[in-house]
């Protein structure tokens, strides 16, 4: 029952707890559940404050950076599409990759206080 390694780092990417792989984490968006409902893990240890956000910058900018490069200099996108495209994609992927990071670091935290 029990996940290590990357299950449990797979199953926090997908909002689920990384211990059991069945509980949900989060209570809703971004909220990180207090316990898990299933094995009882507890989740209040855990606090990733702006480390999720990192990532999350610097994954959605390089790409959004990258795409309006490409679509300029390699497509000759006009700058209003390029203006009405790549920020809305940058603030898309951004909400996509908040909750997964945010599984990612609250997994990593919880499996390093659990094995003090
Ligand atoms: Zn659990």
């Amino acid at each position: 029952m029990t996940t290590n390694g990357k299950g449990g780092f797979i199953a926090a990417a997908l909002g689920r707890c990384p211990v059991c792989g069945q509980g949900k984490l989060f209570k809703s968006y971004l909220k990180v559940a207090e316990t898990c409902k299933v094995c009882a893990t507890d989740f209040k240890a855990a606090d990733t404050g702006d480390g999720p956000v990192v990532f999350v910058i610097l994954i959605a900018g390089f790409a959004a950076c990258a795409g309006l490069l490409i679509s300029f200099l390699a497509w000759n996108w006009s700058p209003a599409t390029l203006l009405a495209v790549w920020p809305a994609f940058a603030v898309i992927l951004s909400l996509i990759l908040m909750p997964i990071l945010k599984g990612l670091m609250v997994a990593a935290q919880i499996r390093h206080k659990i094995r003090d």
